[in-house]
């Protein structure tokens, strides 16, 4: 973990109130999918955290969504804005041996996923991916996991945008989901509840975005139960954790 000087260098608007921003990043090594960074913003005391979306070498791409005064503030920035960075923060995920693997993103959770989507793409392991958002204008980044995966398949609450429904209610009816061999998923604590309660029996590895305090597991702000009852942080334990591990 490091303090990075960042330079923005584009901030798009991807949906109603969701941003992609890149920065440029000097002399960053590897960052596994799932790892973090968190951004000092002027509007508070403590820092706001983001997973890795995308990387293009020393161009790193986030997605934020706008939800207060911090996520706000980087909405606003425009290109050649300087940023603090703190990262790569915590263990990210750990990668399959074998696939496929399905990505199942709800909403802005499609961050995180594309950057794995693009890992498991170099390690040549088939990958497919379920994005879900309430209306079409909030499905994000299908284009890019289009370039990566070998199917994409689009859901949304209200029908506007492929199939109608939950993502939860649309998956077990796919054909081929009996033959993934794990799923990767971010998305509202709703998802992962209605995930655990499919019981696929393969491993379901889950993104935690809980709200965080120092993000260096110092404070324990961000700490989930285990089934065994012993606490993990978010921050340095995860953010991803095999669904069967954690209490919701
Ligand atoms: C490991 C990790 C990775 C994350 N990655 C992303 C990402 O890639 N893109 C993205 O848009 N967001 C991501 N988040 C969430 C992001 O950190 C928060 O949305 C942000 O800190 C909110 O800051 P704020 O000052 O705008 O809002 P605040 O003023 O702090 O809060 C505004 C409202 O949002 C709610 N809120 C704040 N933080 C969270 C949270 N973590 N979960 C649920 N509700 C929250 C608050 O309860 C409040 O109602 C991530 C969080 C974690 C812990």
């Amino acid at each position: 973990m490091k303090k990075y000087q960042a330079t923005l260098l584009e901030n798009r608007l991807l949906g109603p109130e969701i941003y992609s921003l890149w920065v440029k990043i000097t002399d960053l090594g590897e960052v596994k999918p799932g790892q973090f960074f968190e951004f000092a913003t002027d509007t508070r005391f403590l820092r706001r955290a983001f997973s890795l979306s995308d990387r293009d070498g020393d161009r790193l791409r986030f997605v934020v969504k706008v939800v207060g005064s911090g996520t706000r503030w980087l909405a606003g920035l425009s290109a050649g804005s300087k940023l603090d960075l703190l990262g790569p923060l915590g263990e990210g995920t750990r990668m399959p041996s074998s696939g496929p693997v399905m990505l199942l993103a709800g909403g802005v959770g499609a961050a995180p996923l594309l950057y794995l989507a693009r890992k498991l793409n170099e390690q040549r392991v088939e990958v497919d991916a379920l994005l879900a958002a309430g209306t079409k204008e909030e499905l994000i980044l299908a284009e890019e996991f289009g370039s990566l995966c070998r199917e994409v398949i689009l859901a949304t609450d209200d029908g506007s945008c492929g199939h109608k429904g939950y993502l939860t209610d649309i998956l077990p009816t796919l054909p081929g989901t009996k033959d993934i061999q794990s799923f990767y998923a971010c998305g509202p604590e709703a998802m992962f509840v209605a995930l655990k309660r499919l019981n696929f029996r393969k491993p379901v590895y889950a993104f935690l975005e809980s709200r965080m305090g120092c993000g260096t597991g110092l404070c324990m702000g961000c700490a989930v139960r285990g089934r065994d009852g012993r606490y993990r942080r978010v921050c340095t334990d995860g953010p991803v954790f095999d669904l069967e591990e954690i209490e919701l």
